[in-house]
């Protein structure tokens, strides 16, 4: 099998909390705590767990749009974790992120056609009627009409404004696009339109998705694999399918069963979980899910579980078997 396009590996992205008027150190907030995970060419990995997961965080420490604490990140078999500058500058064409508010994305005293080919300019690769050309296309594959490239941000609806954007991330060619929750402000009858588009462009293109969301209806339609996070861990990760049909996670369970799913083949099950997320400033000991468990046992409260197989592609964080009560 080919070299994966992006690899995570043990990635950690810790933040200091200050406190008073001297600002002194009063914790630190565990937003991304151990993450690894590989994404093939051509491949959707959907990143879901509820708000403050640490999900984009991952994603922005991926694009190195935040430093991480520690870890790796190989980007076409390049460590790009510590790159400077100037050094990441040819990677940065490679990764480019679509973000759930298109509106607060786009300057509103640029025109369209200014936005969509801004990266073209900055990064000396085409100006004046070249540019204007290749704006035009990137319009016309994301559905938009070439006139509207003289219009501004405010004269588009939004999932006009969100195709806009996605035309931006797709100006340099990229190998990678970072979506994070690019349709959760949309309105339902819209966010079909955009995901559509979305896989449409990669089946042309062949670039890697990496899809932030916290609705798994959406993560279901796009990915091919679904990784679920857990206060900054991932704590199961498989084949789409194979996750929706045999989710082994206790919380993972717990979210199928919150969610409405329009497929018959889904087996349905009872909601399983209690309570609020702990807060990542203090978060539990051992596994961090034990608190809202209902299959804990006292060897949760200490031991932390690492991602282990389950199966096929399928890897859980769970120290039980999951739903039968049995230790590994
Ligand atoms: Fe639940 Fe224990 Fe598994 Fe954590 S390790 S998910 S607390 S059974």
């Amino acid at each position: 099998m080919s070299e994966p396009l992006l690899e995570v590996t043990d990635l950690v992205k810790h933040y200091p909390v200050r406190n008073g008027v001297l600002r002194r150190a009063a914790g630190i907030v565990h937003a991304v705590d151990g993450v690894s995970f590989s994404l093939r060419s051509g491949e959707t990995l959907g990143l879901v767990g509820e708000s403050g997961c640490g999900k984009s965080t991952v994603a922005r420490s991926v694009l190195r749009l935040v430093e991480p604490s520690s870890g790796r990140i190989r980007l076409d078999g390049t460590d790009i974790t510590h790159l400077g500058k100037t050094a990441l500058r040819p990677h940065r064409r490679s990764m480019q992120i679509v973000f759930q508010d298109p509106f607060a994305s786009l300057n509103p005293r640029m025109t369209a056609g200014d936005i969509v080919g801004e990266p073209l300019t900055v990064h000396g690769i085409a100006t004046g009627r070249d540019r204007q050309q290749r704006v035009a296309k990137l319009f016309e594959q994301v559905g938009l009409r070439g006139d509207q490239m003289r219009n501004f941000p405010h004269q588009f609806s939004g999932g006009q404004r969100q195709r806009i954007c996605i035309a931006r991330a797709l100006a340099l060619g990229p190998r990678l696009i970072v979506c994070d929750e690019p349709v959760s402000a949309l309105d339902v009858s819209i966010q079909a339109q955009v995901i559509n588009l979305l896989i449409d462009l990669q089946r042309a293109h062949a670039f890697s998705y990496l899809f932030i969301a916290h609705d798994l209806a959406v993560v279901a339609h796009i990915s091919h694999r679904v990784a679920v996070m857990y206060l900054g861990r991932i704590v199961e990760i498989a084949d789409k399918t194979e996750l929706f049909q045999n989710p082994r996670h206790p919380y993972t369970q717990a979210l199928l069963a919150s969610v409405p799913i329009a497929d018959p083949t889904v087996r349905r099950l009872k909601p399983l979980v209690d309570g609020d997320v702990p807060s990542p400033v203090n978060p539990p000991p051992g596994c961090s899910f034990h608190t809202r468990c209902r299959y804990a046992i006292d060897r949760c409260k200490i031991e932390r579980p690492a991602l282990r197989e389950a199966g096929e592609r399928h890897q859980v964080a769970c120290l039980l078997n999951a739903g039968t009560g049995h230790t590994q």
